[in-house]
């Protein structure tokens, strides 16, 4: 499943292709959404923006198109006539000057005016967004204290998308990591520095994942293992996905625990 991360590059590159160009076709595949194709078509993309996992690619005046790709849906951008080659359904079409994107798959879009984004049950269950320029360690740090996250243990806490959206499954073992903390530990328990470095942490991990297209392994150290050759997935993680490998940091086997019927990574020795 992709992460926070993941879903924003993906959107970036919707973005290089549509975004502020007319919709010059609109297609909606699906029956429900038929009737939105004449009122969206000629109108401008104005922004593609994603919201959790979901993706909202706003038009000029009122009108959002929300979707969720979930396990399936996937967005293929295309420049030129040629139509992409795939046994896929195709869900939604929007040709503007410069290229096509078309989803696929995907069951879960809609077109929402304001008011039915503010009331979408998806949108308004999700925390603020780990990516959002908004989200500082500040805000990550408030959010630890109050009371409906400071007695929830961090391995949960971190998958909860009310809490912040856009941290999954391999951030959370990173972050934990980076932060030096064992994933049974509750916010209300770790003292001022603790905290505060967690929050930090979140932050930090989640923009160096976006920046690097998922590597949140040391910078240093993950160009030094580029140039040993060490493969992509080899050198990326700190913990995640290295059950019995030694620790790059103290040299202890990496432990993988279930949490959340999620596998979690740690190191009994780095994180306290
Ligand atoms: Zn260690």
């Amino acid at each position: 499943m992709p992460e926070g991360p993941e879903i924003r590059r993906a959107a970036d590159r919707l973005r290089r292709a549509i975004e502020g160009d007319v919709a010059r076709d609109v297609r909606l595949l699906l029956p429900a959404l038929a009737p939105f194709e004449r009122r969206l078509r000629g109108r401008v993309v104005a922004s593609i923006a994603p919201r959790g996992k979901a993706l909202l690619t706003r038009f000029e005046g009122d009108l959002t198109l929300y979707s969720h790709n979930q396990l399936y849906g996937r967005w293929i951008v295309s420049r030129g006539d040629a139509e992409p080659r795939t046994s896929r359904s195709l869900r939604v079409l929007l040709e503007g000057k410069r290229a096509t994107i078309r989803l696929y798959s995907a069951s879960d879009v809609a077109v929402l005016d304001d008011a039915g984004l503010a009331r979408h049950p998806y949108l308004a269950r999700l925390g603020p967004d780990l990516l959002d320029a908004a989200t500082t360690p500040e805000l990550v740090e408030a959010r630890l204290r109050e009371p409906p996250f400071a007695g929830r243990g961090l391995a949960g806490l971190l998958l909860d998308q009310g809490f912040i959206a856009g941290i999954g499954n391999y951030l959370r073992s990173e972050m934990l990591f980076v932060a030096g903390l064992a994933p049974e530990r509750r916010p209300r328990d770790l003292d001022a520095d603790e905290r505060g470095r967690l929050a930090e942490t979140i932050v930090r991990i989640g923009r160096r994942a976006y920046r690097t297209a998922g590597i949140t392994n040391d910078p240093d150290r993950a160009a030094r293992m580029k140039l040993e050759g060490f493969c992509f997935e080899a050198r990326r993680f700190h913990v995640f996905d290295r059950a019995g490998l030694p620790c790059h940091d103290c040299g202890e086997p990496i432990e993988r625990i279930e949490a959340g019927s999620r596998r979690l990574y740690v190191c009994r020795v780095c994180q306290r």
